[in-house]
């Protein structure tokens, strides 16, 4: 907590800090992934699961995880697909030792249930992919064959029942251009079951997807969610968070809210999504250190115009640009936990 607070300050002090403060660390366990989304992308257009992915062994991730520790107080494991990566239990059940305020564990879901007791002694948020309800689809999309989505929704309720989990579960999905009328169905699923729901735009490259750009669907899709929200209903990100990435709008993006390592601990400087790399963090401890290695080799952090719309770069620029709709979600939190808002059906 107290990192989060100091971070945040020093982020309202000055709009170029010398040093690393993140609001958020985002470590990547793995690139490898079984699955092949066809809007799979990193900020290149790559798909995660084309790139080479050397990985660190258990012990050597959780030494890792110690230095990132120090700077920030939250943190995301996501990948590829986290779960493949074989010491996933061991980092999980030494994690509530480097006792982060918070972690994020981002799934697509097959395989999980063998894990559930390592996640849920260390994991406050479960993110589960699912991007549409269509079987034939959702099959084809993730290609592994038939019976993926089953399996996916059959891991969800697994981790659902989970016996006194302390973890919430949220779906999150991504809109494309072929399944904007499917979300509707996915939110209604989230839903039904009193799981949270995130939405992001398909990414090509670092830029949302053209054909999502004044997209009556797509617009009336965030619309809902807008709505939603205001009555209290446990969607990712503030009203505002919601209306820009409805609009595709552009933002003043404050890439250093968020620090982005690989798997084997390189730092991306200024962001994952322009792709350089300023350091290693296993080879050089002091982040500090490494940020004014990334502003010799690359410059000073851009005042970026790229827009790109992945729910980290918006979610934060914003809670840092405008710190008054951090108040407008405390107050929709509370006014839903007053209210005890449930799974009942949307207006
Ligand atoms: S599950 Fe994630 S990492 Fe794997 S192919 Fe799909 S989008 Fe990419
Ligand atoms: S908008 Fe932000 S996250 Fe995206 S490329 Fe620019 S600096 Fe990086």
């Amino acid at each position: 907590m107290l990192n989060a607070v100091r971070n945040y300050l020093s982020h309202l002090a000055t709009r170029r800090p010398e040093t690393w403060r993140p609001l958020l660390a985002v470590y990547y366990l793995t690139y490898a992934c079984e699955f092949r989304c066809p809007f799979c992308s990193d900020g290149s257009g790559t798909p995660y699961h084309r790139l080479p992915s050397p990985i660190l062994d258990g012990p050597e991730v959780l030494a890792l995880l110690a230095r990132i520790r120090r700077a920030s107080d939250h943190l995301v494991l996501t990948g590829g697909e986290p779960l493949s990566h074989p010491d996933v239990d061991h980092v999980l059940e030494h994690l509530p030792a480097l006792r982060f305020d918070g972690v994020v564990f981002t799934t697509r879901g097959p395989g999980l249930s063998p894990h559930l007791p390592a996640v849920a002694r260390s994991i406050r948020k479960l993110v589960i992919s699912i991007d549409t309800l269509d079987e034939r689809k959702a099959d084809r999309w993730l290609g592994r064959g038939t019976g993926s989505l089953r399996r996916v929704l059959e891991e969800a309720d697994a981790a659902a029942r989970y016996p006194g989990r302390s973890y919430e579960i949220v779906v999150s999905s991504v809109a494309t251009p072929d399944n904007l009328t499917d979300l509707l169905g996915v939110y209604d699923y989230a839903r039904s079951r009193g799981f949270g729901f995130a939405l992001c735009p398909q990414l090509r490259g670092v830029k949302a997807h053209e054909e999502l750009h004044g997209n009556a669907d797509y617009r009336r899709l965030y619309d809902l969610l807008i709505a939603e929200k205001r009555r209290g209903a446990p969607i990712f990100g503030t009203v505002q968070y919601l209306e820009y990435m409805r609009d595709l709008r552009k933002f003043d993006c404050r890439p250093s809210a968020v620090l982005a390592v690989s798997p084997t601990g390189d730092v991306f400087y200024p962001c994952l999504e322009l792709g350089h790399v300023a350091g290693n963090l296993r080879q050089e401890p002091d982040l500090d250190r490494i940020r004014r290695m990334g502003q010799d080799k690359f410059g000073p952090e851009p005042s970026c115009d790229t827009r790109c719309h992945s729910a980290c770069a918006l979610s934060l620029s914003l809670a840092l640009n405008h710190p008054h709709t951090l108040l407008h979600e405390l107050a929709l939190r509370t006014k839903a936990a007053v209210a005890g808002f449930g799974g009942g059906p949307r207006s």
